[in-house]
């Protein structure tokens, strides 16, 4: 009944807030913490495979190699949060980076590298992301990497080798993977939105249709033990994952790309495909619907030979 529900829910709450006040309490320690310095808020360090892990905190999940050996850090979030990203690789010991690695040009995954380039030997990226920083990333200072590749680069850190890829034009016309092969782990940069819609960057050459063959490629040079990193994830499905994710994110492009391609065969308009197309089949997809829209757009373009 409705009176006993919204009583059992203020009771609820009151025992909550109760609950909180007492665990403070209970917690001399975090108070004393609390008043004496300002409350900082950090990310996150997750071991993953062997010495490779994740870090996260706002913007692209940010992977990391750190060993006795050497340091690879793949990405760099926001000036902020490398910021704490760095302060938590010094109380590692793992203060100089031997590369870092930018998969693609967004800047929740570069704006940091100004940070992190005092520590670092070398920033690597595909041959055309320090041009799209450029057309498109412009409003703030940029670091750029000092060394590019088209196809593929690879370095050795003791017993690890990474491997950064390219395929073909995706999420942006230059995102790339980066292997870690004694760990089996691959960084997928955004090349996975696990259960979000994904974004995708049409004016800096994204195409829908290389994005599922991308997504085929990866899944076809690794194997069903892989582990593979998500630049985004929704909360519930988490930014780590294997294979089957990657087909669930491939199936929903197949999907965007099928309903633009009926589009472009029935006549429509690309703003009839985008504001009319509902995709069903994948009720645990989340995020802004607009990125929906922006994804027929750049399908419609693949089906209509526009690109
Ligand atoms: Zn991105």
């Amino acid at each position: 009944m409705a009176g006993s529900k919204s009583w059992n829910r203020r009771a609820f709450l009151r025992h909550s807030s109760l609950g909180l006040l007492a665990g403070a309490l209970a917690s001399p320690t975090r108070l004393v913490a609390a008043a004496s310095r300002p409350v900082r808020l950090q990310g996150e360090f997750t071991p993953l495979r062997r010495n490779v892990g994740i870090y996260t905190e706002r913007g692209g999940t940010i992977g990391w190699l750190l060993s006795d050996d050497g340091v690879v850090i793949v990405d760099s979030q926001f000036a902020d949060t490398a910021e704490n990203l760095a302060d938590g690789l010094r109380d590692r010991g793992s203060e100089n980076i031997d590369v870092l690695v930018n998969t693609h040009h967004h800047r929740d995954h570069t704006a940091g590298n100004g940070v992190l380039a005092p520590h670092a030997r070398s920033i690597v990226a595909h041959a055309r992301v320090p041009e799209l920083q450029r057309a498109y990333e412009a409003d703030e200072p940029q670091t750029y990497a000092d060394t590019t590749f088209d196809r593929e680069w690879s370095i050795a850190i003791g017993d690890e080798t990474v491997r950064a890829r390219h395929y073909v034009p995706a999420h942006t016309g230059a995102d790339a993977t980066v292997f870690f092969e004694e760990a089996n782990v691959v960084h997928m940069g955004d090349l996975m939105f696990n259960r979000l819609y994904p974004f995708i960057d049409g004016p800096s050459g994204a195409s829908v249709r290389g994005w599922i063959e991308t997504l085929e490629a990866v899944m076809a040079d690794h194997d069903a033990e892989t582990l593979y990193v998500f630049g985004h994830a929704s909360e519930r499905f988490g930014v780590t994952g294997s294979r089957e994710e990657l087909g669930v994110q491939r199936d929903f492009l197949s999907a965007v790309l099928e309903a633009a391609e009926a589009g472009v065969r029935d006549g429509a308009t690309a703003d009839e495909v985008a504001e009319e197309t509902v995709l069903e089949g994948f009720p645990d997809h989340e995020g802004p619907p607009e990125r929906l829209a922006t994804a027929l757009r750049v399908a419609y373009d693949d089906a209509s030979g526009a690109q």
